[in-house]
């Protein structure tokens, strides 16, 4: 699974598709610290910008134009911001832009979402939830995002009867693939001294498709896991315990929507949904963006936090680009400038977007 990394003496080639909102602010303070590894690395960067979503559908009248599909494809890795805005909201769904996003993802393969929840010490104070909770927790989410009820047929609005349908599907083989990136990354992290354990989610006792989905994680990990924990775990429950006991985690693995509704939820822990990063995996170029939306109300101010960004960008140094080392130095780095008492605006904090992406690279070159 996952891109494989460039040859040594490639240049390395990224698409960034600042998309909309506040994307276009915090991918520019990420594109600053990514050329600043590559450039440390002794690498040579290419970065092609290109629109999606709204941005998209403004100059080319479509979500995902063909010219930024096929240089997606074409790329090493993909960076994004954001897309939607409440302009967009009365486009028929094919045009809108969150349907552009959902497309690139389905023409690069990437069917495994990981989504790290990491509390930074400097910011423990600062979270809404009281400091022993969060005593521990140290998660990543892995959420399917190619199937599920998000994509599933038949789904239609009848307006003339008054009824909506949507169609919650996955197959053996689509769970298993999702449920192996889950027991490979808790082995690794196990190697590292994480807790080896995975944690699936489900509705197994209201839905046929969370049965199926259980009983394939069961037998995936008896055949092939017998070394990582597994236990399962009904999403409400999960949900409450994300907040009660989010330390018990290590490897949390489930569905489309209930991934998409968890991690904004486990983002409450870090204290911002500014805060975290994601990637996207499949077979081709990696996916990395932050897990928020495009934050139309604060859009246009400046006062994004591009952290969740530019920890996007460590993921892909790491997971596409091969330089594992300069992922820990941008981990370091945000570390760092948080432990300095740098905050942007969503954290009480008056630092800027442009400012906290400068103080990010000037914390680079310290290291
Ligand atoms: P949102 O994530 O954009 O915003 C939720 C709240 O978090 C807002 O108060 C916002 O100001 C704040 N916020 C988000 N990112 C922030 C950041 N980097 N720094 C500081 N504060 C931040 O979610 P929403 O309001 O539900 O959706 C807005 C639009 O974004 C909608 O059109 C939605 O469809 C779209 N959306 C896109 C994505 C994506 O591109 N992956 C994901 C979710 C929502």
């Amino acid at each position: 699974m996952s891109s494989q990394s460039p040859n040594p003496n490639e240049s390395l080639r990224i698409v960034s598709l600042p998309g909309d909102g506040v994307g276009p602010e915090v991918t520019r303070a990420a594109v600053q610290v990514l050329e600043a590894c590559v450039k440390a690395a002794g690498k040579s960067l290419e970065i092609i910008e290109l629109p999606i979503g709204g941005a998209a559908y403004d100059s080319d009248g479509d979500p995902l134009p063909e010219r930024t599909e096929s240089a997606c494809k074409q790329a090493h890795a993909v960076l994004l911001g954001a897309v939607g805005g409440p302009q967009y909201d009365s486009l028929t769904p094919d045009k809108r832009p969150e349907k552009g996003l959902l497309r690139l993802r389905k023409a690069l393969g990437v069917f495994a979402n990981l989504r790290p929840v990491k509390i930074y010490p400097s910011l423990v104070d600062r979270a809404p939830i009281k400091a022993e909770y969060l005593r521990g927790t140290d998660m990543v989410v892995v959420r399917e995002l190619l199937g599920g009820i998000y994509f599933g047929e038949p789904r239609g609005w009848d307006r003339e009867v008054g009824k909506a349908f949507n169609t919650m599907i996955y197959s053996e083989a689509e769970v298993r693939r999702v449920a192996r990136v889950a027991f490979e990354l808790a082995r690794a992290r196990g190697e590292a001294g994480g807790k080896k354990h995975v944690t699936s989610v489900d509705k197994a006792n209201v839905l046929e498709v969370s049965r199926l989905w259980r009983e394939v994680v069961t037998e995936l990990q008896k055949s092939d896991y017998p070394d990582v924990a597994l236990a399962h775990q009904y999403v409400d429950s999960a949900a409450m315990d994300l907040i009660k006991n989010p330390g018990r985690f290590d490897v949390v693995v489930t569905g489309n929507m209930f991934g998409d509704i968890l991690t904004d939820e486990a983002a409450v822990l870090s204290g911002s949904i500014g805060l975290l990063s994601s990637a996207s995996l499949g077979d081709g170029p990696g996916l990395y963006e932050p897990i928020h939306g495009s934050a139309p109300d604060i859009a246009g101010k400046g006062i994004a936090n591009p952290i969740g960004t530019i920890a996007s960008v460590a993921a892909m140094l790491q997971s596409s680009l091969g330089l594992a080392d300069q992922s820990k130095r941008v981990e370091a780095a945000i570390d760092s400038v948080l432990q300095a008492g740098h905050f942007t605006a969503d954290l009480g904090g008056d630092i800027t977007t442009q400012k906290m992406g400068d103080l990010i690279c000037q914390a680079l070159e310290a290291q």
